[in-house]
C-alpha cells in the first residue's frame, strides 16, 4: 500500500475495524514519513450468477444496478453519495440471501424497495422500466398503490 503523501511502499497498520459492506477499514502509518492514512479492504464476494427473465445467466454486476438507479434519479435532488449508499445497501441485501444464483426479478424487487425509501419519483421511473408496463392503466394502478 503506497503512502499517499510520500509514495513509500511500507506502512504499519495501527487500527482495523469492520466497515460497511463486508469491508475492513484500516488506519495505517507510513514507515517513512510517519503520516497516517486510511484504507478500505473489500472482501471479494463469491461469484454470483444472475438468472434473467429469458433464463440466460450472467455474472452479477454491481454497475448495472447503479446505472439503473442513476437513470431513475436523473435530474432529481439525489446526490451520487446517496446513490452509492443505496447501491451498497441493495448489494448487502442481495448477498445476505446467501445464494449462488439469483433471479433478476428478486434483485429488481430489492432495488424498488430501496428506491421507495429514497425517492418516489425515482421509484416510479424504475418500476416503469423494470416492470415494463404495457399500458397506461397498469402504470396508473402502480402509481395509485404508491400514493396510498
Ligand atoms: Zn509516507
Amino acid at each position: 500500500m503506497k503512502c499517499p503523501y510520500c509514495g513509500n511502499e511500507g506502512s504499519r497498520v495501527i487500527d482495523s475495524r469492520p466497515a460497511e459492506n463486508n469491508a475492513i477499514r484500516r488506519r495505517r502509518e507510513c514507515d517513512d514519513c510517519g503520516k497516517r492514512f486510511t484504507t478500505y479492504e473489500k472482501i471479494e464476494t463469491e461469484s454470483l450468477t444472475v438468472i434473467k427473465k429469458d433464463k440466460a445467466r450472467q455474472m452479477y454486476d454491481r454497475n448495472k444496478i447503479r446505472h439503473g438507479i442513476v437513470q431513475s434519479c436523473h435530474k432529481l435532488p439525489i446526490s451520487m453519495n446517496q446513490i452509492d449508499k443505496a447501491v451498497d445497501e441493495i448489494e448487502t441485501r442481495i448477498f445476505s440471501l446467501g445464494l449462488r444464483e439469483v433471479e433478476s426479478s428478486v434483485i429488481g424487487e430489492i432495488v424498488m424497495d430501496k428506491l421507495k425509501d429514497l425517492d418516489e419519483v425515482a421509484y416510479v421511473r424504475f418500476a416503469a422500466i423494470y416492470r415494463e408496463f404495457k399500458d397506461v392503466n397498469t402504470f396508473m394502478s402502480e402509481l395509485k398503490k404508491l400514493l396510498k
